[in-house]
């Protein structure tokens, strides 16, 4: 890539590293939810470390997306490894179909284009347009909206069945031994934190974000960037918060977002274009 007479080769990861990482960190949650459960933790240390792990799964995944699929888990392999199976509800989405919605929601944000907001072609603009309210909605049931959107589409991959069949015995087996309270627990800690890394992700990445432009972003939002990173760590700060960057170069690695942006602040006449995803907002 190219960011005025500055050069830059970067490569993006290889699925098969991301998806020994995803299981290394499924790991990591499935350990602190059993230290919970068995109560060597209480509840408000459980939700912080489990915080830590989940949202860098949750950006993990994102990148899994975008990473170079030669080197790849076999499917059926990967449907074990892909998603906390405790708390996923039996509807829950997939990650190849939520792949191929995150690559329209890639192409219909393009440059010098207003993304459409037509929830059916582009299901992942409900998390965005239409303003904070409605957006908070539909990323607090996102999964049920998803379900509802892919019955319309008639989009109901292979992935969701063997999730289900996997996945329901596992939770049956959990309530049973443990009871629905902790079941509950671990549910509402995924889908809050689920739904948070929605909301910022999509919501606040095109509208908030973009409203103040590119340049203005990386100059004032030094207070998120520093509360976001004290929160998730820098790979998930720079996940959730170089989006612009992310849509410009999508195959960079979060963690090497920074170098572009740096380079776009010395060279602003190559800075990429952003037009927000809402009506209220003007494009800058
Ligand atoms: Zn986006
Ligand atoms: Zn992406």
């Amino acid at each position: 890539m190219k960011i005025g007479n500055e050069e830059y080769l970067i490569k993006p990861l290889s699925k098969r590293t991301l998806d020994i990482e995803m299981v290394i960190l499924m790991f990591m949650v499935y350990v602190t939810v059993y230290l919970w459960v068995f109560e060597y933790i209480s509840w408000p240390i459980f939700y912080i470390v489990f915080h830590f792990f989940y949202m860098r799964f949750f950006m993990g995944n994102h990148e899994r997306f975008h990473s170079i699929k030669s080197k790849n888990w076999p499917r059926l392999f990967e449907i074990f490894s892909e998603y906390f199976a405790l708390a996923v509800t039996p509807w829950d989405e997939p990650y190849d179909s939520i792949r191929t919605k995150h690559f329209i929601h890639h192409a219909t944000h393009v440059r010098g284009k207003k993304p459409t907001q037509e929830i059916l072609q582009n299901p992942h603009s409900i998390y965005e347009a239409g303003g904070f309210w409605r957006s908070l909605f539909f990323c607090l049931f996102f999964e049920e909206a998803q379900l509802i959107i892919d019955i319309f589409n008639k989009n109901i991959t292979k992935s969701r069945w063997i999730r289900l069949m996997i996945y329901l015995p596992l939770q049956i087996l959990f309530i049973y031994n443990f009871g629905w309270g902790k079941y509950l627990g671990v549910f509402i800690a995924v889908r809050l934190l689920s739904s948070g890394g929605w909301l910022f992700f999509s919501w606040f990445s095109h509208t908030v974000s973009y409203k103040f432009g590119y340049i203005k972003q990386l100059k004032h939002g030094k207070l998120i960037l520093f509360l976001m990173g004290v929160l998730n760590g820098k790979y998930v700060r720079d996940g959730f918060f170089r989006h612009a960057s992310h849509h410009a170069w999508p195959s960079v690695p979060p963690d090497k977002l920074y170098l572009l942006d740096e380079a776009v602040l010395r060279n602003p006449d190559s800075m990429p274009e952003m037009i927000p995803s809402t009506d209220k907002i003007a494009v800058n």
